[in-house]
C-alpha cells in the first residue's frame, strides 16, 4: 500500500509559545485593552514583506529549479490568494530583499548563522520575511523533519493593542526540485499542491490558525483523489495536505472556511453586509458547566435541486472556547502561576463559540479535535487536544443531556443576523465532582475532571451506570 506521505507534510511551527484557537490563531490575553481577541495586523496599511534573496528551489546537483524572480513571483500571486478576498481587507506589499544586520548582502539565506539574523529582524519587530531554503538543508540543519514543507509564524506582538507587528514565513524548496526520492527523503508536490501549501503559512502569517472540517476524510485514508464535495470544504487551513490540489479538481484554492476567518479577523466594510453569526455554548451534561475545546461546525444544508452537496462543500468551524487560554495558570507547583499569556480569563467564554457564515441555511454540529493534532498541528486553545466524551452531537431545538445526538435543527441566518445562544448540552457526560456545586464556582476550577484522553476509557463505566 502507498504510504500516505501527505500525512507530514503541513508541520508548522510556532515561534513564541502556544497555538491558540481554530480561527485565529492567537488570541489576546491578561496584558491587552482588550482580552480575548484575535491577535490581527493593522491592516490601515498593506503588510510589508521581505523575500529571500536566492533561489526558491535547487536540484541535489545544484541547478537552480526555480529562481528568485519566480520565487518571488509565486509569493505575490499567493499573497493575493487571501488579498483578494472580497470580505477582507487585509492586503500584503514587497518590501523588496530580505536585509539588515547579519543577511548576507545578497539575500539568500541559507545557513543557521543567517535563519537567527533573520529571525532576529523579525522578533525586533523590522521585517517579516519569507525564506527560500532551496535544497531543504536549512530546515535540516534547524533539527526539523525533512517532510515540512513550510512552517510559519508571528514574531513580535503587540500585546496591549492585539496586533501582529511581524512575522516569517520558511518554504522548503526541496518539494519543488523535481526529485521524489525516498531513499534521500527528497519528495516531490505538484506546482499547485506547493502552492496551496504556501497560502496554508501566509494563513498563519495572517493570523489565521488552523481549521478542522470534513475530519473524516483525514481519517479514512485519502490519498489523492478526494471527493470533490468535501475537498471543496477542507479548508486551506486543515493542518494537513493530503488530497490533490483543489485547483485541478476546479476548486479555488480557499475553502469557505478560510475565507470566512480571513474576514472575520479583518474585515472588509463588505463583510457585514455579507456574514451573519452563530454563537452559543457548549455545556455538559449539567447544562451548565462549560467545555472547551470541543470543534463546533456549521453547515449549509444541502440544496437538492444542485448536484453537489452543500453540507459537505460550505461549512465553517471554530473550536469552544477559541477566546478563553488554554492554560488558566496555577500556584500549587509554583511554575505555572499565571499560565498562558494568551487567552481571555472569563470563565463565561470557556464554552463560547462564534461562526461567521454567509446568508443561508445551516445545521450545527461538535465534535472532538482529533487526537493526532499536537504541537504545530494543533487546532485551538487546546494542545494536546480534549478528548470529551459525548462530544458528537447535532444542535436542535430542544437540546438536554438525553435526547438523540443525531437530531438536528436548521437554522436560517441572514446577512448581519446574528444568532445567538444556539447552545449544545453533551449527553452523558460523566457526572461533575459535587452535584451541589453552584455554576459560579466553575471560576476556579476548570473541566480537566471531565476530559479523557481516550473516550474508551470512560465507555465501560457509561454502560453500567
Ligand atoms: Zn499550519
Amino acid at each position: 500500500m502507498k504510504r500516505r506521505l501527505g500525512a507530514f507534510f503541513l508541520s508548522c511551527l510556532l515561534f513564541g509559545g502556544f497555538a491558540d484557537a481554530g480561527g485565529p490563531l492567537r488570541v489576546t490575553g491578561a496584558g491587552a485593552t482588550n482580552a480575548g481577541q484575535p491577535f490581527v495586523w493593522d491592516v490601515s496599511n498593506p503588510i510589508r514583506y521581505t523575500v529571500d534573496g536566492g533561489p526558491l528551489s535547487v536540484s541535489p546537483s545544484g541547478q537552480i529549479v526555480s529562481s528568485n524572480s519566480q520565487g518571488v513571483a509565486r509569493v505575490q500571486s499567493l499573497f493575493q490568494n487571501w488579498q483578494s478576498v472580497p470580505t477582507t481587507s487585509i492586503t500584503y506589499s514587497y518590501a523588496g530583499q530580505i536585509s539588515g544586520a547579519g543577511i548576507p548582502s545578497n539575500g539568500d539565506v541559507k545557513t543557521i548563522q543567517d535563519f537567527n539574523a533573520a529571525l532576529g529582524l523579525c522578533n525586533g519587530g523590522t521585517q517579516s520575511p519569507v525564506i527560500f531554503d532551496a535544497d531543504g538543508s536549512l530546515l535540516r540543519a534547524l533539527g526539523l523533519s525533512p517532510l515540512i514543507i513550510g512552517f510559519s509564524g508571528t514574531c513580535k506582538l503587540d500585546y496591549q493593542a492585539g496586533h501582529i507587528v511581524s512575522a516569517l514565513v520558511f518554504l522548503n524548496g526541496e518539494f519543488q526540485d523535481g526529485v521524489n526520492d525516498p531513499t534521500t527523503s527528497n519528495y516531490e508536490l505538484t506546482a499547485d499542491q506547493f502552492d496551496e501549501a504556501i497560502t496554508h503559512e501566509m494563513g498563519h502569517f495572517s493570523g489565521l490558525g488552523h481549521s478542522q472540517i470534513n475530519l473524516d476524510l483525514f481519517k479514512s485514508g485519502f490519498a489523492g483523489n478526494c471527493p470533490v464535495d468535501e475537498l471543496a470544504g477542507l479548508p486551506i487551513m486543515f493542518p494537513v495536505e493530503f488530497c490533490q490540489s483543489r485547483k485541478s479538481a476546479g476548486l479555488p484554492i480557499l475553502a469557505p472556511d478560510d475565507v470566512a476567518w480571513i474576514s472575520k479577523l479583518c474585515p472588509h466594510a463588505t463583510f457585514a453586509s455579507n456574514y451573519g453569526t452563530i454563537s452559543g455554548f457548549v455545556f455538559f451534561s449539567d447544562g451548565i458547566t462549560h467545555v472547551q475545546g470541543l470543534n463546533v461546525i456549521a453547515r449549509q444544508v444541502d440544496d437538492p435541486s444542485t448536484p453537489q452537496d452543500e453540507s459537505k462543500r460550505v461549512a465553517v468551524s471554530v473550536v469552544s472556547g477559541f477566546e478563553f487560554t488554554g492554560n488558566p495558570g496555577q500556584a500549587i507547583t509554583g511554575d505555572n502561576t499565571g499560565g498562558s499569556q494568551y487567552g481571555s480569563r472569563n470563565p463565561a467564554l470557556i464554552g463560547y463559540y462564534e461562526i461567521p457564515v454567509t446568508s443561508g441555511t445551516y445545521t450545527v454540529q461538535t465534535e472532538n479535535v482529533d487526537s493526532s493534532f499536537v504541537g504545530g498541528s494543533s487546532v485551538g486553545p487546546l494542545d494536546p487536544p480534549a478528548i470529551t466524551y459525548g462530544a458528537y452531537e447535532y444542535w436542535h431545538q430542544y437540546e438536554s443531556a438525553f435526547d438523540n445526538p443525531a437530531q438536528k435543527d436548521a437554522l436560517t441566518v441572514q446577512a448581519g443576523q446574528k444568532l445567538s445562544n444556539i447552545n449544545f448540552i453533551l449527553n452523558q457526560t460523566p457526572p461533575r465532582f459535587d452535584q451541589f456545586e453552584d455554576g459560579e464556582v466553575r471560576l476556579e476550577s476548570p473541566p480537566t475532571p471531565f476530559l479523557l484522553r481516550d473516550p474508551r476509557e470512560l465507555w465501560p463505566l457509561v454502560r453500567l451506570s
